[in-house]
């Protein structure tokens, strides 16, 4: 019986030590400019503000880095959008 016990613990050892990094790959993002797929989630979280039109837009925003080509983008309502250093450093 503890036989058993014991390989079950390393059979879900090892299935987590293969789907960690496969979990891993599919939550990064695909970078636009390059299409690397090195991308990290820097930050995330709800965002309130004025657009340059004068709209309100606010909605929930992340913000991540490509490791590949260090290139910043935001994602905000499923499209991604450069960022600009200074915004950058203000939200990160
Ligand atoms: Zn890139």
């Amino acid at each position: 019986m503890e036989d058993i016990m014991a390989m079950v613990l390393v059979f879900i050892i090892v299935v987590f030590i293969i789907l960690m990094p496969i979990v891993d790959y599919l939550f990064r993002f695909r970078c636009p400019a390059c299409g690397s797929r090195r991308g990290r989630k820097s930050a995330s979280g709800r965002w309130d503000g004025v657009n340059d039109q004068g709209q309100r837009r606010g909605g929930a925003f992340s913000y991540m880095e490509c490791r590949h080509c260090l290139a910043h983008w935001k994602k905000y309502r499923g499209t991604w959008d450069p960022v600009d250093d200074d915004e950058w450093k203000q939200r990160t």
